[in-house]
């Protein structure tokens, strides 16, 4: 439409505005439709994203500021005569835009490929939990923090009968069913890493013992109901859980799992399928906790 608009131009004067109005508008329309686009299909912007998403945005601002002044902007702006300001003002924004988007066009792609490549490096394949690798980095970003938290130490009971008695397959199904029923469980925000063959670590904040025990009490139950369904009724597949508390940032992040660890060897010694919050934890125990 801006163009036909445009063919006439020459000959009215008023649809010369009204065309160059149009431009305006398209101009805006089409900065603003590309910034929704960039908004809708990502959900965490990589940075060449990042960049041409604020580009986007002050052009859309821009133009849409232009739109009214229209009639009395100098082309290629607006609808009157050319001024040597006018003109280099709107290459110089054209080739900026121009080149960034191509940069990104560039760019997006691999970064996109590259964070996929980190993301698939920190997760467990068979779960989709967080691995070894990404509990090291959650330890190095996170365990600074000054939050009080609790930290469980996850180990399903005689596992390599599970293996023996329902084969690979139905032991995989099992191993999975730890990480979907403590991603119902576990408070929000947790996080969840599976660190070896049936052994997994849950980490969310503290708020009272009773609490703590309650969700690995949670835990515990429903996994158990939960994988009966693949190994059948006769079987009891159950789930030992040592805990640790910290409450100020002065613990080391390995005397913590050491004192889980500890726990989680008193639950399998006194009988599995329990939890036990280890007594040197920093918050004060009850005698159910250990
Ligand atoms: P405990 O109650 O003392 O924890 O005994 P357990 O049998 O659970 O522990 P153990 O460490 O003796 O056995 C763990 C088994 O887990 C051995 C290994 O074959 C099995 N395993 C490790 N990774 C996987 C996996 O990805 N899938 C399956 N199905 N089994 C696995
Ligand atoms: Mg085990
Ligand atoms: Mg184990």
């Amino acid at each position: 439409m801006s163009l036909s608009l445009s063919a006439l131009a020459g000959i009215i004067g008023s649809v010369h505005i009204l065309s160059s109005f149009c431009r305006a508008l398209v101009i805006t329309g089409f900065n603003a439709c590309a910034l929704y686009e960039l908004q809708k299909k990502t959900t965490e912007k990589t940075h060449a994203e990042n960049i041409l998403w604020n580009l986007l945005i002050v052009y859309t601002v821009l133009n849409a500021l232009i739109v009214p002044f229209v009639p009395w902007l100098p082309a290629p702006f607006g609808a009157k005569g050319t001024t040597i300001w006018s003109v280099t003002a709107y290459n110089f924004m054209t080739i900026i835009e121009v080149t960034v988007v191509a940069l990104a066009l560039i760019a997006i792609p691999r970064e996109r490929l590259a964070a996929l490549h980190h993301k698939l490096t920190l997760q467990d394949p068979l779960t989709g939990a967080g691995n070894r690798r990404a509990l090291k980095e959650w330890v190095t970003i996170n365990y600074i923090n000054k939050k009080p938290i609790v930290l469980l130490v996850l180990d399903i009971d005689h596992f390599k009968s599970i293996n023996d008695a329902c084969g690979h397959a139905t032991g995989d199904k099992v191993i999975i069913a730890v990480k979907s029923v403590c991603e119902q469980i576990l408070p929000k925000p947790s996080s969840f890493f599976r660190i070896g063959g049936e052994e997994f670590i849950a980490v969310f904040p503290y708020t009272t013992v009773h609490d703590a025990l309650t969700t690995g009490h949670k835990i515990r139950q429903e996994f158990t109901k939960r994988s009966t369904n693949f190994v059948g009724q006769n079987i009891e597949v159950t789930l030992s859980i040592g805990g640790a508390i910290r409450l100020s940032s002065g613990t080391p992040w390995l005397t913590l799992l050491d004192s889980a660890d500890a726990a989680l060897y008193t639950a399998k010694r006194e009988g599995r399928n329990r939890i036990i919050i280890a007594p040197d934890s920093e918050a004060p125990l009850t005698a159910e906790a250990c």
